[in-house]
């Protein structure tokens, strides 16, 4: 079995680890987050931890205490293999854009 490596985030109360081989850009939408041993989207994460409320789910969810967006904003962390693999998406800061996206089923 491949080792997975991950980082462990919070949101609330909410403990999971974030898979840094599946967190591919734009994420929100991507199963990449291990959640009680089930494969999740951010986006899932966020609403099963109660912070849907807070619209941006870089923002919900942190990493060391530090928010996500903080972490990718200065470079900390980034999608996997981002160079190679960008949607186009990920650079709008309109949270809503990429919350409401329902390209995927
Ligand atoms: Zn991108």
């Amino acid at each position: 079995e491949e080792t997975e490596y991950g980082y462990p985030i919070t949101c609330g109360d909410s403990r999971a680890v974030l898979l840094f081989k599946k967190f591919v850009c734009p994420g929100i939408n991507v199963r990449c987050v291990k959640f009680n041993d089930q494969l999740i989207s951010p986006k899932q994460f966020v609403h099963l931890a109660g912070k849907a409320t807070l619209k941006d789910w870089k923002r919900a969810i942190r990493l060391g205490g530090v928010m996500l967006r903080k972490m990718m904003d200065s470079g900390q962390i980034d999608f996997y293999q981002h160079n190679t693999v960008c949607s186009n998406t990920c650079r709008s800061t309109k949270f809503d854009v990429l919350f409401g996206n329902s390209r995927v089923p």
